[in-house]
Formats: C-alpha cells, structure tokens, sequence
C-alpha cells in the first residue's frame, strides 16, 4: 500500500474539454483526489479558469492541493468570436467538430508548460474528447487515462453497435433493432443513435476513429459512475481488457469533503431565494424543469412545455438557459403574463441554477431533464425519478437506461436525436404529451409510488458508494495505489 508521504508526493495532471458538462466533474474530481492526499494541476483556458476560480479558491481554502494552469484559448485562429472559450458559448452547436480542433491547439503551450516544469506530473487524466493528449503522453512518458463524461452502459452500447455491424441490416430511420450481446434486452432506432453512427461525413467518422484509438490506448478508464448502478456493464466492457474505475456520482463527493463549494457557474439568481422558495414548499411535491448547459430548443417547443406546467398541478422550478430563442420565447411569456398566472406556484430561474442543491431538497419530487450524464446521475444520487427528454449525442441511452433499466424515469416519447446544432423546424412533444409525463410521475398511485422507491433506494446506494469504505472511494484509493506501484516503472 502506497504510504500517505508517498501519496503526497504525486501529482496528476487533469486536461478537460472547455464545456460545462466536462469542466464540472474534472473540478469535482480534482477536489476528490486532492481529498486523498494528491496534487492535482488542472489545465483551463483563461475564461474558464475565471468562471471556476472561486471554486478552485475554495478549495485551495479547504487545504486541497489543487492549482490551475491557464492557457490562451487560440478561439480566433480557429474563426471564434473573441472570449469564445467554453462550448456553451459557440454560436451553434454544429461547430462542435471545430471547437475540438482549435483545443487541439492546446497542445504545443501544454508542452512547454510541461519542458518548464522541474518535475514532471505521474499521470494525465485528460478527457475523452482531447485526443491529441496521447501524444503529450508520449513525448513525456507520462502514463495517461481517459476521464470518460457517460456511463459504461453507453460505452458497451456504442461498442456492440459498431463491432457488430448491426445498422447493417437497419433499412430505415425508424427501424428498431436489438443491441447485440448486452445484459439487457434493449432496443432503439436508428434516429435515436449519437450522430456519428448516423452519418455518412467522412470529417466526423474520422474524429470518432481518434477519439476510439485516443481511448483504447489510454491505460484505463475513469468514469463518472458507480458500480452497484450497472455492474453488468462494468464487468463487459472490462472483458475487451481495458480497466476501468468508477469513482463517481462525483456530485457527491462535495457532501464527502465540505458543503461549502460552488458548482460550475456563478447561479442567475440569488441561491438563497430559490432554496427558500422550495423550504415554502411541501415534501417531493416540486417538478425541476432543466436542460443542461448545451441544448438549444425552437421557442414554440418551450411554449409547449409552459402550457404544460401551467396546467398540470404541480409546483415547478423551469431553468430557461439563453439561447435563440430567448427573444421569442421571453415576448410569449410577457404578452401571456405566464410569470403573474403561475406565481406562487412555479420560479422561472434564467441561464443557471444551483442544481444539486435543487435535486436534494426535500421538496424536490421529480426532474425533468434532457438525459444529459451529469443530470443523468445527479438525479439518481438525489434518489428522485425522472421524466425523459433526451435530445442528442448518448441521451437517448440514458434514457433507456433510466426508464427502462433501472425503471425510475418516465419517457416524455421523443422519438428522435437532433443533430448537434441542427434546429428541428417542428415541436417534437406536444404539451399534452408533457402534461401526461408529469402526471404518471407525481401521481400518488401504485405504480409512481413503486417508481420513487427504486428512486430512492438507488439514491442511497449512491451515497454509500463515496462514503470512507464505499466502491467509489476505494476505487479512487486503488487508482492512486496504481499510479504510485507505477511510477517507478514507467519513468
Ligand atoms: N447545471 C447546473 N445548472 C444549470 C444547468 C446545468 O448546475 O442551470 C449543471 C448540471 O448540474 C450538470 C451540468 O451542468 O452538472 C450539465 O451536464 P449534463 O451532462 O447533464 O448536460 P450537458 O450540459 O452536457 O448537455
């Protein structure tokens, strides 16, 4: 067993995507590792390192030993508006594929950071979608491991669905078909898939085969999970022989070390408020509306979705993020007078929320959310069941593993994945369909009642998953041990 001076002594090196849903679990992570013992050095770019500096702040106050480096984000060479740093920024999603290129211009900067420095980090967690970070693997014989921002359900999905050519045989959109070999008997259409096992674009295929060889190079996986939640998953992606650690929901490990830290962003509105609002309210009776940090939705879909929570009964709390359509859709609720009709009733938070705070309040009884990962299993560590609107990139695996799987969500019924940026000019769910959601989830029947149970009991698996003793805790202390047996080795 690596001895606590030893574990001092190790420093790893943390290179995340520029995106909230990415930069959220690296500092989650970086605090969690730094709990143990190690130094963590996280790479950011200026903009970013401004948005989570009281974060890091806090932390360095908790005693953590974590620093940042900033970097020059080169967003103009790439064609960016200045200060476009974060992919929650981009003017639209569909250029996703160029924000990766122009992070990968990280590089050469990263390198000298690292010739500077007099000795260099054990290993590098860098995230899945930075593949150019094999080669400062490489050139630095620094043993590196890939952070992985979904579930392993979705990494055997997404690997039995290639390796077995299964779309193949898939004539139309709307065709379901079978996932091969997997625990669960799980079907989907081809509409439902990632973008990249749709498409015919040679760019896009070529970037999915860097990020597969980026990955399955790495000496293992990090994952944002826990293995009591898909242990079955666990265990077959290990048998293709990549090692994995799941160390999550890292959500929770704030609660493990201190309740103090902020996550992600500055909240749009005064924290307090909305955490007293929801003291006013009465126990699991409030609907947490929010779409994450990236989706962009046609004012008319939101529209369909205020009808909906202003007629069904039940409190809520709506995250309306900015986006195109914010014009239209704030002229639809002044000239409704939508914020005087629900007062009282519901809170309308604009651009971001507290939400981990939001989902393990008492009142909170229900979340509505597009399936996102991190959302994903913040509303399992919350113990609180779940109505599913996914929309692209692995959402739709979420949702199956949620409403299906682990049976604590309830499908909204989108039947297809937009394409990153892509605008559907068509309301994809109607407020009835919505309306309908949220009845069969709040309801007080047999069955709803059933479904917050399992809600529930997965909530406290979760929470004793981080606990001193837990799988995710000893799972973090087995990968320090690693890296420490290692070091020696590799160098
Ligand atoms: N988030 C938040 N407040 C908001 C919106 C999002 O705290 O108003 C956080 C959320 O808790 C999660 C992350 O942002 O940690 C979103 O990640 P996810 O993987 O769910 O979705 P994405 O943003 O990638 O679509």
């Amino acid at each position: 067993m690596a001895s606590q001076s030893q574990i001092h002594q190790l420093h790893f090196l943390f290179i995340p995507l520029m995106s909230q849903s990415h930069l959220i679990p690296f500092t989650e992570m970086a605090k969690l590792f730094a709990h143990h013992g190690v130094k963590v050095t996280i790479v950011l770019t200026h903009v970013n390192a401004a948005r989570f500096n009281t974060i890091l702040e806090q932390a360095k106050a908790s005693n953590l030993n974590i620093e940042f480096v900033s970097l020059r984000f080169p967003g103009q060479e790439a064609g960016f508006p200045e200060g476009c740093e974060n992919m929650d920024t981009l003017p639209s999603l569909n250029l996703t594929l160029q924000f990766f290129a122009a992070s990968s211009m990280l590089q050469k900067p990263l390198e000298k950071w690292l010739e500077e420095l007099e000795s260099l980090p054990n290993c590098i967690i860098s995230d899945l979608c930075l593949p150019w970070t094999t080669e400062i693997g490489l050139n630095f014989k620094i043993p590196r491991f890939v952070f992985y921002t979904t579930c392993c359900f979705c990494l055997v999905c997404n690997h039995n669905i290639s390796c077995s050519r299964v779309l193949e045989g898939v004539t139309s959109d709307s065709q379901t078909f079978l996932v091969p070999n997997i625990p669960d008997r799980i079907e989907f259409t081809k509409a439902q898939l990632p973008a990249d096992k749709r498409t015919s674009s040679d760019e896009s295929k070529k970037i999915m085969n860097q990020l597969e060889t980026a990955k399955l190079s790495a000496e293992g996986l990090v994952v944002n999970t826990f293995e009591e939640l898909e242990a079955r998953y666990v265990e077959e992606y290990q048998k293709g022989g990549q090692k994995l650690w799941c160390i999550g929901p890292l959500s929770l490990c704030n609660k493990a070390i201190s309740d103090k830290f902020e996550i992600g962003n500055k909240t749009s509105i005064d924290e307090c408020n909305c955490l007293t609002w929801l003291d006013s309210m009465k126990p699991n009776s409030v609907i947490y509306v929010c779409f994450g940090s990236l989706s962009e939705m046609l004012a008319s879909q939101l529209v369909e979705l205020a009808l909906a929570l202003e007629s069904s009964d039940y409190p809520f709390i709506w995250v309306i993020k900015r986006g195109k359509y914010s014009e239209e859709l704030e002229n639809w609720l002044v000239e409704e007078n939508f914020e005087e009709k629900i007062k009282g009733r519901g809170l309308i938070i604009r651009t971001w929320a507290p939400q981990v705070q939001i989902l393990s309040h008492l009142a909170t009884g229900g979340f509505l959310t597009h399936c996102g990962w991190n959302s994903t299993l913040e509303g399992i560590s919350a113990g609180v069941p779940m109505i599913t609107w996914p929309m692209f990139a692995e959402q739709f695996y979420n949702e199956k593993l949620l409403v299906e799987v682990f049976r604590i969500g309830v499908s909204v019924g989108v039947k297809t994945s937009a394409d990153y940026g892509e605008e559907k000019d068509r309301v994809l769910v109607r407020s009835e369909d919505v309306k309908k959601a949220i009845k069969q989830l709040m309801d007080k029947g047999e069955e709803a009642e059933e479904r917050r149970k399992r809600a529930r009991k997965l909530g406290e698996i979760a929470k004793k998953s981080v606990e001193e003793g837990g799988s995710s805790y000893m799972n973090v202390k087995k990968l320090i041990q690693h890296i420490s047996e290692n070091k020696s080795i590799i160098r």
